[in-house]
């Protein structure tokens, strides 16, 4: 047939670590002994709390079709999360339930951007901004920050990029791939910039629970009644209650933008999951105890994971104050040999290590950073010893 097909969806890439975690899984499902820094995913079981509210669901028979922006009870308990964990005010009417944090941004930019408004994506970044921008017709601008600024986004960096396309900004803090967390006073300095030239802040804080240290987490929105207005915080289930198969997604923001998801939301999927929308209500209202016990166990191997980089030749990398990732210059490792082989790229070093170490990292050139790698250490720390074994192995027979 000679049709052809959409060019927006020709022009996804699609997700790298998606696909790195499902050829780990494949693998092993082929008995190898697979170490998977992959994807960010929690290793351990959702907390039984939720469990069995989602059974208790399915058993008085809340399978349903729920309102198509979430359950009133759930965004209730989102509303009460904000108020007390984000110093954030937001009404029912606020909240938009979704179907997990790439769902949530999915709706923003569907709810705000024009065909070739711009979308500035500090690098490094999480590698689905810049698709799920481009699908709903948005133009990525791509800010790199570098190591000496945290890899975080300055200020004037940020004023230096807008154009009268510019729509919004997207800010990640704690961040992936890099861990970082922002100041207040960092934040300070963007919310100066997004009021002054009136673009919108889209805050992901998915990882908001999982810091590490003295800084805190500090919700952008928070910071003033101005870049309240004009911010969409945007979180999940998936990270910090190891809810990551559940999908269940939310964001806090204008009425107006609330009411435009809602509505687009009513036509792409109907609602979220009735059973995990319950699920949910339980892990934000319920005991929090496996919050801090994931987060604690989490710090411990942040540590280790970051001793041993210390110790390895050829690669370092700055600490992370939050989420469950260590972003991994490996760039000195470009150019050595391996069995004879000159190492051409981090990602090729990423080639070698799942198929003659058996250990799964994320080559970063997808998260704007060619000569990185990402370590997720939300495995075990049996698995992240052993994985960190085989790349120091590696590492030391490099010539
Ligand atoms: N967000 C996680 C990660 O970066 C899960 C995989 C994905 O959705 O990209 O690894």
């Amino acid at each position: 047939m000679s049709l052809e097909l959409s060019k927006k969806a020709a022009a996804v890439k699609p997700s790298s670590t998606l696909a790195i975690t499902a050829r780990a899984k494949e693998l092993r499902a082929q008995g190898k002994d697979v170490v998977g820094f992959g994807a960010g995913e929690p290793d351990f079981d959702t907390p039984e709390n939720i469990c069995e509210a989602a059974i208790a669901a399915i058993t008085e028979g809340f399978t349903k079709y729920t309102p198509a922006s979430g359950t009133a009870e759930l965004k209730e308990a989102v509303c009460k999360k904000f108020r007390e964990f984000n110093h954030l005010e937001y009404g029912p009417d606020q909240i938009v339930i979704s179907n997990g944090g790439k769902h949530s941004l999915t709706n923003i930019f569907a709810a705000i951007l024009n065909p070739g408004d711009e979308v500035i994506i500090p690098a490094p970044y999480w590698l689905s901004y810049p698709e799920i921008v481009k699908l709903a017709g948005g133009v990525p601008v791509i800010v790199t920050a570098t190591e000496q600024q945290d890899f975080k986004l300055a200020a004037d960096d940020l004023e230096r990029a807008i154009t009268d396309r510019t729509k919004a900004v997207i800010i990640n803090s704690p961040n992936n791939p890099t861990g970082m967390l922002y100041t207040e006073e960092e934040l300070r300095g963007i919310a100066d910039v997004a009021v002054r030239k009136d673009i919108y802040v889209v805050s992901d804080e998915i990882y908001e629970h999982l810091v590490y240290g003295e800084q805190r987490h500090i919700s952008i929105a928070s910071l003033g009644k101005e870049i309240y207005d004009r911010t969409i915080t945007c979180s999940g289930l998936a990270k910090s209650y190891s809810m990551t198969g559940w999908r269940i997604g939310y964001t806090g923001s204008s009425r107006e933008i609330a009411k435009l998801m809602g509505s687009v939301q009513s036509h792409q999927t109907s609602n979220p999951n009735s059973i995990a929308q319950k699920a949910a209500a339980e892990a934000l209202a319920g005991p929090q105890d496996s919050v801090e016990v994931m987060r604690a166990e989490f710090d411990r191997r942040r540590k280790y994971v970051m001793e041993r980089i210390h110790d390895m030749p050829l690669v370092s990398a700055v600490e992370p104050k939050g989420a469950f990732y260590v972003f991994v210059d490996a760039s000195q490792v470009i150019g050595k040999k391996h069995g004879g082989v000159t190492v051409e790229s981090v990602s090729g070093m990423a080639d070698i290590l799942i198929n003659e170490y058996d250990t799964a990292v994320v080559p970063c050139g997808d998260f704007g950073f060619e000569n990185h790698l990402r370590l997720s250490y939300a495995i075990s720390h049996d698995m992240i010893r052993k994985g960190m074994d085989r790349i120091e192995a590696f590492l030391k027979e490099l010539q």
